[in-house]
């Protein structure tokens, strides 16, 4: 057994080599763009609430701006790495590309555990962190967004404070701001939607009524709910949702051959998705192990969840009445797992084009910022479902053109239209 260590930025650049490979890039192209076009490593101390000063490392990658501002989430995280950040402004690059609005790519972090820290001490890392990259990022250079352990409050600190340097007010600096406060109605529907937006359309393609089919979920969490409640208002059934048991400490499936209710689950549900087992069994929930979801002899699974969670053991348990995975988590299957589904001809929307309606929501709030003027949810939604049923068009018909899968056909889109508009710039 191979004892390397995982580096996501080497993937990431295996997966890029592929596609460069498949679009017969020029070597200029292909450097250009299998590593980052700016990266910014910097430290800064604080001042902690017991007096003493602390140093953190911090950093701002940006991959590629050649289509537009730069974007991507900022993350907290102790084991933060160069590597990880690196790779997922690579991923952030193709995901704005396939989804086509005029963005680039980028990512940035703090290496630090927000469960250590006061509030008064995250608002003092906020606030550092932008008075260091204030030259950096705003509205039409590269726009930073929450990602794991930050969140609105955060976003609304760094704002802050680069407004104070620039003298200005510019909301479209940054997006993930709360509704009010320059965010946009949408953004909490907008990743579990996009996903049944894009399911919608698979189906049309494989020409299957959704109204006859049915789904099991893995996840409880914002995306899940919201997919859920977009596809049962769309008429489809979900058997069986997951979710990891805090008290347990171990995932648990949802069972109900009629079809999950929502609401039901929702009202017993936790703030972190967690569900509750005896107020389900009193429900007449069938509660079984966290896995069993994905043996349901269902016709979607949505993995909503974690990264590698369909992997080389456990691929066999997926039924055969599987024909449509659409993964909504980033990075669910694994590359092994990856190729034995899709050998057994399941049709699979991968996380950058399955997921996107998040980043697109953004970009409406970028816009919306921009303007200082707020559209009505309908109009978000609205427009968020036109985005994604072109992206998802657009993808298929080059993937039956060039025979290739979902996932390669999303690669070669998303990768030839940031190579094209370095090319139109004229820098390679
Ligand atoms: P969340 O924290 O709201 O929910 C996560 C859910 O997963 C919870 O219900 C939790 O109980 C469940 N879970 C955790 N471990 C589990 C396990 N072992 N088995 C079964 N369930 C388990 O997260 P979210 O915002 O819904 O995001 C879900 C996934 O989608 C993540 O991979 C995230 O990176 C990805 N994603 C989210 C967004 C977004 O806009 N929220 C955008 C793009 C991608």
């Amino acid at each position: 057994m191979s004892t390397s260590v995982y580096n996501p930025f080497l993937s990431a650049q295996k997966q890029f080599d592929k596609t460069a490979e498949l679009l017969d890039l020029d070597k200029a192209t292909s450097d250009l763009l299998r590593s980052p076009i700016k990266e910014i490593h910097f430290q800064f101390p604080i001042r902690m609430d017991d007096g003493e000063m602390k140093v953190f490392k911090a950093y701002r990658i940006q991959h590629n701006d050649a289509r537009g501002p730069a974007k991507g989430g900022i993350r907290f995280h102790p084991q933060e790495t160069a590597d990880t950040i690196r790779a997922l402004a690579m991923w952030m690059t193709w995901k704005t590309a396939v989804a086509d609005i005029p963005l680039g790519g980028a990512k940035g972090g703090v290496i630090c555990d927000p469960h250590d820290l006061s509030q008064e001490e995250q608002e003092r890392i906020c606030r550092a962190y932008v008075r260091h990259l204030s030259a950096n990022i705003g509205p039409n250079l590269d726009i930073p967004s929450p990602e794991i352990m930050t969140n609105a409050q955060h976003m609304l600190w760094m704002l802050d404070e680069y407004e104070i340097i620039r003298g200005e007010r510019l909301p479209g600096t940054i997006t993930g701001k709360p509704v009010g406060m320059g965010g946009s109605l949408g953004r909490v529907e907008a990743t579990g939607y996009g996903v049944i937006i894009n399911v919608r359309e698979a189906l049309k393609e494989i020409g299957i009524d959704i109204e006859k089919t049915t789904a099991s979920i893995q996840g409880f969490g914002n995306v899940a709910q919201h997919a859920i409640e977009l596809y049962q208002q769309m008429g489809g059934k979900v058997n069986c949702v997951s979710a990891w048991d805090q008290k347990e400490q171990k995932a648990l499936a949802f069972k109900k051959d009629d079809g999950i209710i929502l609401e039901e689950l929702k009202s017993i549900a936790d703030i972190f998705g967690g569900i509750d087992r005896q107020k389900a069994m009193d429900l007449g929930y069938e509660v079984m192990d966290g896995e069993k979801w994905l043996e349901q002899e269902v016709d979607i699974l949505i993995p909503a969840a974690l990264n590698n969670s369909i992997n080389s053991s456990n691929m066999n348990s997926v039924s055969k009445s599987v024909k449509l995975i659409a993964e909504a988590a980033n990075g669910p299957t694994s590359e092994d797992a990856a190729v034995f589904l899709q050998d057994r001809e399941i049709f699979m929307i991968p996380d950058f084009l399955a997921n996107a309606g998040g980043v697109i929501c953004s970009y409406f709030e970028q816009v919306q910022s921009n303007m200082n003027y707020y559209w009505e949810k309908e109009e978000v939604l609205s427009k968020l479902d036109t985005k994604i049923t072109s992206a998802y068009i657009a993808v298929s018909n080059f993937a039956i053109e060039n025979d290739l899968n979902l996932r390669d056909a999303a690669y070669a889109i998303a990768v030839d239209r940031v190579a094209r508009a370095c090319h139109d710039r004229g820098w390679v």
